[in-house]
């Protein structure tokens, strides 16, 4: 087996493993950066838009108001009290730092309001990337960075197990051609973002596996907390799925914005459960994680429902809805189109959609029923209640306001746009302290060995908040902290020697 010697070992270029890199850059320790991809970056550099902040310079200069202790009560509160109270502080307390240092990495953000209408009036504490392209082209100057310094970064290469007895021997890695590699090392830091590509996992935590579309990083299989679990650490916790947003499929997903059916299913329009039942207040949609919990509260499918007036009238008039995408897409500055339509494709769209079955035509409700396997009788009274609530301007069950009770179902055809919860990723896997470091069921740590990012517990009781930018900003200064530590436990080492 190949044989190379470093320091540190970081697994994984993600948002947490970058940061790591940098600090032990920064501070010039010796490390090696394992990425299993071709690429640098995991869904930190692909996907996320911003991190959570608090008492940044940008926020101190805008006089904000929220700080620790509204954050970490919050926190606490909102997760009813099922929080890692050390980690979470310990986050909070060096996210505002984090932000500068960002902009150091090449990686600047700006405080603005959140890109979600549900929280438009929430404090300010959302640090958005100041340029979606251009993050991820520094994002890959960051590696050439590390490598001039004689640090080596080896991609298509993963960590696969650990020499451990007492204390860190070494991280074994493969390459793509099967090569073992065994790196000798002091300290390794698993930045592998979560367990969302491993299907077994997800299999064994969600019951709507099947339903789920995954725009999380696939390369991501729960590597780091497997080994931390095979050596004791304690991987007790609720599962907590990265649940946002919800679209028909990977073709009309919520980012890819061509489709119509796709400005459909982002408005309050009337969704049933798989059976038959309205489930939520549709206006949930506003908030991208509350509309994906309440669809993987229903088992991970919905449907939203039309009849042909309604896409008549979307294809000529201009309609009092925001698309809840609409925000995302607008740069730093610009409003946002708060209508939808006049939309002449939509008929195309929608005919197109049923050839690639993401919608269901029927001409009927008997046939509707038959189609997508909904129970007749829930349906008719589904849809008769609703009608009703569109009529009256009230909803008495859900409570949608009287200002979206636009459309009702009246007369075939009818179509379902078939709806799976969207995920980003999973955001449980191993207990750690305010070091990052994980630990038994007796709480003393596994020496040597740091969890960062996505593969931690302790922010979440149950699902992914309405704090915008958190886990993002977690796996940032998890990182950080997790260099920090090891670089802190080095010296130590070195001074009892
Ligand atoms: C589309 C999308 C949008 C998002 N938007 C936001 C947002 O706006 N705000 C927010 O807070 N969060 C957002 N997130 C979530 C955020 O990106 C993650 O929480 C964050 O990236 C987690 O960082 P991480 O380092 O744990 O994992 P990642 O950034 O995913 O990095 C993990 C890396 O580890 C590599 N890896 C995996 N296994 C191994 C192995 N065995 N050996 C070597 N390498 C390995 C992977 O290939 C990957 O590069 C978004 C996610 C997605 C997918």
């Amino acid at each position: 087996m190949k044989s190379l010697n470093t320091d540190v070992v970081i697994v994984g270029s993600g948002s947490s493993g970058i940061s790591a890199g940098f600090e032990l850059y920064q501070q010039k320790v010796p490390f090696i950066l394992l990425e299993r991809g071709d690429k640098v970056g995991g869904a930190g550099k692909f996907g996320s838009h911003g991190v959570f902040a608090i008492n940044s310079q940008q926020q101190k200069d805008k006089k904000v108001k929220y700080g620790y202790q509204e954050a970490f009560e919050g926190m606490t509160d909102y997760n009813h009290y099922f929080v890692n109270g050390e980690l979470l502080s310990r986050f909070l307390k060096e996210s505002g730092e984090n932000i500068e240092r960002m902009e150091q990495m090449g990686l600047p953000v700006t405080v603005e309001q959140s890109e979600q209408k549900a929280h438009l009036n929430d404090p300010l504490v959302y640090h958005k990337f100041n340029n979606f392209t251009g993050k991820m082209a520094n994002w890959d100057k960051l590696p050439k960075k590390f490598e001039a310094a004689g640090n080596m970064v080896l991609r298509q290469t993963a960590a696969v197990n650990l020499d451990y007895n007492d204390g860190l021997k070494a991280v074994i890695a493969e390459d793509s051609n099967g090569q073992k590699i065994r790196i000798n090392t002091k300290k390794a830091i698993f930045a592998d973002g979560g367990y969302c590509g491993d299907q077994e996992m997800m299999a064994e935590k969600y019951t709507d596996t099947d339903e789920l579309l995954n725009l999380g990083e696939h390369k991501a299989d729960g590597t780091g907390i497997k080994l931390a679990k095979k050596l004791g650490a304690n991987t007790q916790h609720n599962p907590v799925l990265f649940a946002h947003g919800c679209a028909p499929s990977f073709q009309i997903n919520p980012m890819a914005r061509q489709s119509s059916v796709e400005t459909l299913t982002n408005l309050p329009l009337l969704w049933l459960d798989q059976t038959g039942n309205r489930f939520v207040n549709e206006d949930v949609v506003y908030d991208f994680a509350m509309w994906a919990n309440a669809a993987h509260n229903v088992q991970g499918r919905y449907y939203a429902i039309v009849d042909q007036e309604t896409l008549n009238t979307f294809k000529t008039k201009e309609i009092n809805l925001e698309d809840t995408i609409e925000r995302q897409f607008c740069e730093v500055g610009v409003e946002p189109r708060t209508t939808v339509g006049p939309i002449p494709d939509i008929q195309a769209d929608f005919d197109k959609a049923i050839q690639s079955g993401e919608v269901v035509k029927a001409e009927t409700l008997e046939e509707l029923s038959e189609k997508i396997n909904l129970p007749l009788a829930a349906l008719k009274r589904s849809i008769k209640v609703y009608n009703q609530a569109v009529k009256n301007k009230k909803d008495d069950t859900f409570l949608k306001p009287a200002d979206e009770l636009l459309f009702g179902v009246k007369d075939g055809p009818y179509y379902a746009i078939i709806e799976h919860c969207a995920i980003l990723g999973t955001l449980d896997g191993v207990n750690v302290n305010r070091n990052c470091e994980p630990v038994k069921r007796d709480g003393s740590p596994l020496k040597d060995l740091y969890i960062v990012g996505n593969n931690v517990n302790g922010l979440y009781s149950d699902g992914y908040p309405s704090y915008e930018g958190i886990a993002n900003g977690f796996a940032f200064v998890s990182g950080w902290i997790a260099a920090k530590e090891a670089v802190k436990s080095m010296n130590n080492e070195e001074v009892k020697n």
